[in-house]
């Protein structure tokens, strides 16, 4: 198997130099720069497997960057920040980032968050089922969800309910559809009850994401409209 690539941004050369020594001694490969459109383009151009983003960088900080990173790929982001405040970390795991570490850090501890990152790669790649969004996956064998900052608690009808939802996303399912899907034979109140589980889901998304991922179509039912990655 290739090494994986690791892009590194960080402007501060003596950071760059340890984070380099550290990662080739476990064998990766190690590209760094210290400015964000030059990051842009090698994210591109090297597809890493994963980039190590510093966010205090000049010109071009590094949450733009993620955020822009996050418009055109689904590489891996482990972010360095000297920035503690519980905002920062929440704003940096909204844009995408998988993992965070405060400076100043272990080396030691980068590498193995590196790795953990890889190796879930690896454990969700094999579960070819699971579903991929912007703002979600959802691994249907494990019923499982997950956003990027936490796993979200939902009951096994809610849980059915979304997955159904999510498998046809950006297409309109009906009531009637829904409950064929969801209960099938064991189904006995009304069209109200798809409202309420699907209010429910909706809500707790919402919660989790900021985002309203499930739309009413009026007349007709629900549609999940989160992108794929
Ligand atoms: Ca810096």
């Amino acid at each position: 198997m290739a090494a994986n690539t690791i892009l590194v941004v960080e402007d501060e050369l003596s950071i760059q130099k340890v984070i380099r020594t550290y990662l080739e001694s476990e064998n990766f490969q190690v590209v760094c720069v210290d400015n964000g459109p030059e990051a842009l383009t090698l994210a591109q151009e090297l597809k890493p497997d994963l980039i190590i983003l510093d966010l205090m960088l000049p010109g071009m900080d590094g949450m733009e960057i993620a955020a822009r990173l996050r418009q055109v790929s689904d590489v891996y982001i482990l972010i360095l920040t000297a920035r503690t405040e519980e905002a920062d970390r929440v704003a940096g795991l909204r844009l995408g980032a998988d993992d965070y570490l405060t400076k100043p850090f272990s080396p030691r501890e980068l590498v193995a968050r590196v790795q953990a990152i890889l190796r879930r790669r690896r454990s969700s790649e094999s579960a070819v089922n699971t579903l991929r969004f912007a703002h979600l996956t959802i691994d249907p064998d494990r019923h499982e969800v997950w956003t990027p900052g936490q796993a979200l608690e939902l009951t096994t009808t809610e849980f059915k309910v979304l997955l159904e939802l999510a498998r046809h996303a950006g297409r309109v399912l009906t009531r009637e559809q829904l409950i064929d899907r969801v209960w099938g034979m064991d189904f006995y109140g009304t069209d109200r009850v798809v409202d309420v589980y699907v209010g429910q889901v909706r809500r707790k998304l919402e919660q989790a994401t900021g985002e309203s991922l499930i739309q009413s179509v009026r007349g007709v039912g629900y549609k999940f409209v989160d992108t794929r990655r």
